[in-house]
């Protein structure tokens, strides 16, 4: 880690090496469940960037990927509790086996959102895979189906998270030192 980013984190949550060796034992789960199918993984840009490129190369199945941009808290630090969708998939999922691939859920909002969004193009199948779960935080109950790790209330960052678009290189999941806040007013 950069000098000047380690200053910036209060604490480091999980591990590189940990969470590797979580996201394949969650890959393993996932290649079990789906065999003999072709499962199609699409990735919340930008957090789950890290998280998909990971889990996809521990599924050795005949797998697809695509990619769906939603509004996220971005620069400023509360949420808003509305969804827009930014860039929507390039491919129907009509008929598919979908898995869609989340960094963190939190309240909850964006992942109800576009389970239904999802839900109604008709996919054979869907499923949700997070990184992270912030269970005290929820607002709205979501079917988490592969959950990495739950995690307690603390704004956390790398391996694809963010907070004004940086840290997502960190290799590490760690919480900043000063926290933003990510409630209302
Ligand atoms: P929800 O709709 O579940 O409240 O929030 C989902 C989104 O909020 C996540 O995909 C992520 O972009 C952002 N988010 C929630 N908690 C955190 C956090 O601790 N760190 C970062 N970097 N983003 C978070």
């Amino acid at each position: 880690m950069q000098a000047n980013m380690r200053e910036d984190v209060s604490e480091v949550l999980l591990k590189g090496d940990v969470i590797q060796k979580r996201v394949r034992e969650m890959g393993r789960q996932i290649t079990e469940d789906y065999a003999r199918l072709h499962p199609h993984l699409i990735c919340i840009l930008k957090g789950a960037t890290v998280f998909h490129a990971d889990l996809m190369r521990a599924i050795p199945l005949p797998l697809s990927v695509d990619f769906i941009a939603v509004a996220s808290y971005g620069m400023s630090t509360h949420s808003s509790g509305e969804v827009r969708i930014l860039k929507d998939l390039d491919e129907s999922i009509e008929g598919r086996d979908v898995i869609l691939v989340e960094d963190i859920v939190d309240t909850g909002l964006t992942l109800n959102y576009l389970v239904h969004n999802l839900q109604s193009r008709e996919p054979s199948s869907l499923k949700v895979a997070t990184l992270l779960s912030k269970p005290v935080r929820r607002q709205v109950e979501v079917d988490l189906h592969y959950v990495g790790f739950e995690i307690p209330d603390k704004f956390v960052v790398g391996y694809g998270l963010d907070y004004a678009q940086r840290y997502r290189n960190l290799p590490d999941i760690c919480a900043l030192r000063l926290e933003p806040r990510i409630d209302g007013p």
